[in-house]
């Protein structure tokens, strides 16, 4: 192997050649104390930066080894290490030229901790994979700055950020055994028959509409549950914690404008990830399978039986297998329900501020005007319990505007100046001494859920491009897919990952006779064995900035794709 040495004397060599003269840096490198690989070197100054990977073996880096025994574990170490590395390496990173010219950079992490492809650690080694974008005036090389780069600040970032002893301990310490509080806790909600909890003192209003970081100052009133839901759990590394323990069956969220509750519900729906260590919200956690419904119209829906909330439509199309290219608040929101029991869902949640009116709602008088005959929605007021009686699904949903569903709820939790009450006695009471005057519907009893198969036509990719765009877009040839409304989608790198996994899946498992849950779960058995870098297509190279997406997610992006075609199994 090349040593670093070499490579310094390669880039002194190319000073002041054109930029095409980078592309002889690809190859390894042994420094002193890690090796570096160079794996792609960018064409431009203006093309994404070039790809490296830094590799410190196992007794040089020296992270005891309860650090990465469990997946929490690991997954928290290598996110420590991402932030650490991305922190240092935005102090050495300075525009030294033209386009991308010197930068340093890795993955760069919200609030989540997540599973990501920038960092491995493993029983032989720590690997940070990140960019450089490699110096150039115009498009002639700058190689003092190079050597710069490549001799002092790529060693000083490794050293300080991958090597244990060099690290802060204590934060360290924090973080991982945060994460396995976390993972714990997640476990024992099912154990106690809970689906969500909120630890008192929890901070769950954020800094803005467009910023995840916490809300600060005197106006901020931490959670404090209700005498009625406290609850008190024992984890491996913190002991008790008391908080709302939120059970099984349907509970209502109540409250003026205002108040409080979609704050609650949008921290419960983040609570299926693990946030870092001073979040406010470290200690919210939610089953991992909760699935946030919304309506979301003009969505596309492919084949998808939706019998259980919408029949008889216009002109006798067929609910049982629906498919449209652009679906109404309430169609949309039916399919949206439909495919999380499709991809196995415990818990549902739902805020009337998201939601389709007359999906949630018919009452007493809009039934006498509009005989159900005339009337294609059966509200979800009427289809929540069957949910729980018939599939075992819980679900939590705002609704400060109709106490019709008083009479379907098992709980109802009142916000009031952003503290929860149990309210549900006086809800039982209202609701048997003024009968709203509705009458229950039912049309088409929701039992089963239809799989679907995913037709090998609408994937023949050969050439297309699947590529992510920020958060929100996916392109896939001549398609985009628009997740805007997939609000448990939290990270542009979980995109990413998914235009990867869209592109394996379709090259590997879309068959015509493999359903769309079993095309995902091999694509998770194969993340599972090999790690998330075996969707990328750059095998054993650095692998791009991926985080791990749900399964919910993935099967969101499959139906909102809209080339998408199916057979109903
Ligand atoms: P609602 O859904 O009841 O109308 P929201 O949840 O949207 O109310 O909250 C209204 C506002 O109050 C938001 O700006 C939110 O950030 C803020 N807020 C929510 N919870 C708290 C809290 N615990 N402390 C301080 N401000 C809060
Ligand atoms: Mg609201």
């Amino acid at each position: 192997m090349q040593s670093s040495q070499d490579l310094r004397q390669k880039i002194t060599s190319i000073d002041h050649k054109g930029y095409g003269a980078y592309k002889s840096l690809a190859g390894a490198y042994k420094y002193d104390f890690f090796t570096l690989f160079v794996d792609h070197v960018q064409s431009d100054p203006f093309a994404p930066p070039s790809r490296v990977r830094a590799r410190v073996p196992r007794d040089i880096a020296g992270f005891p080894g309860k650090y990465y025994a469990t997946r929490p574990a690991r997954v928290a170490l290598q996110d420590f290490l991402t932030r650490r590395f991305g922190a240092l390496a935005r102090t050495c990173s300075e525009r030294k030229g033209t386009g991308s010219s010197g930068v340093i950079a890795i993955d760069r992490c919200g609030q989540e901790v997540l599973e990501r492809t920038s960092m491995v650690v493993n029983d032989e080694y720590v690997e940070a994979r990140f960019v450089i974008g490699l110096p150039a005036r115009g498009r002639t090389v700058m190689a003092r700055e190079a050597v710069e780069i490549f001799m002092e600040h790529v060693p000083e970032i490794v050293k300080k950020t991958l090597i244990f002893r060099n690290l802060d301990r204590e934060k360290l310490r924090e973080h991982v055994e945060l994460a396995e509080d976390q993972e714990a806790l997640r476990k024992k909600l099912s154990e106690m028959g809970l689906v969500a909890f909120v630890a008192d003192g929890s901070v769950l209003p954020r800094e803005s509409g467009v910023s995840d970081l916490p809300l600060k100052g005197k106006n901020v009133i931490p959670f404090q549950s209700p005498p009625e839901y406290s609850v008190s759990i024992s984890l491996p590394h913190r002991g008790e914690v008391t908080g709302m323990g939120i059970p099984r069956g349907v509970t209502l969220i109540v409250g003026g404008g205002y108040h409080g509750k979609s704050t609650l519900l949008r921290a419960i729906e983040r609570g299926v990830y693990n946030h870092l260590p001073g979040d406010g919200r470290e200690l919210v956690i939610t089953v991992a399978d909760a699935v946030k419904i919304r309506a979301e119209d003009g969505r596309s829906v492919a084949g998808v039986d939706i019998s259980g909330f919408i029949n008889n439509l216009p002109f006798g199309r067929d609910t049982r297998n629906f498919s449209t290219a652009n679906a109404s608040g309430s169609t949309s929101q039916a399919a949206n329900i439909v495919e999380a029991l499709e991809t196995g869902t415990s818990l549902l949640l739902l805020d009337e501020d998201t939601s389709a009116t007359n999906f949630m709602i018919r009452d007493g008088r809009m039934q006498q005007l509009v005989a159900k005959e005339m009337e294609p929605i059966t509200p979800f007021i009427d289809t929540v319990r069957d949910l729980l009686d018939n599939f075992n699904i819980s679900t939590i949903l705002v609704v400060g505007g109709s106490g019709d569903y008083f009479e379907v709820a098992d709980r109802v939790i009142m916000m009031q100046n952003y503290l929860p009450r149990d309210v549900t006695a006086r809800a039982r009471e209202i609701a048997a001494a003024t009968r709203g005057g509705r009458r229950r519907e039912t049309a088409c009893p929701l039992t089963t859920v239809r799989e679907r198969i995913p037709l090998p036509e609408a994937f023949r990719l050969q050439g297309d491009k699947v590529k992510a765009r920020g958060l929100n877009d996916i392109q896939l040839g001549r398609d985009n897919i628009d997740l805007q409304n997939v609000e448990q989608l939290v990270d542009n790198s979980q995109t990413a990952a998914l235009a990867a996994i869209i592109k394996y899946a379709a090259l590997r498992y879309i068959d015509g006779k493999t359903t769309l849950m079993q095309v995902i779960q091999a694509v998770l058995h194969d993340i599972e064995k090999g790690g998330l870098e075996v969707v990328s297509p750059f095998k054993g190279q650095h692998p791009g900035d991926m985080a791990l997406p749900r399964k919910y997610e993935i099967a969101a992006a499959f139906n909102r794709y809209r080339g998408l075609k199916v057979a109903q199994k």
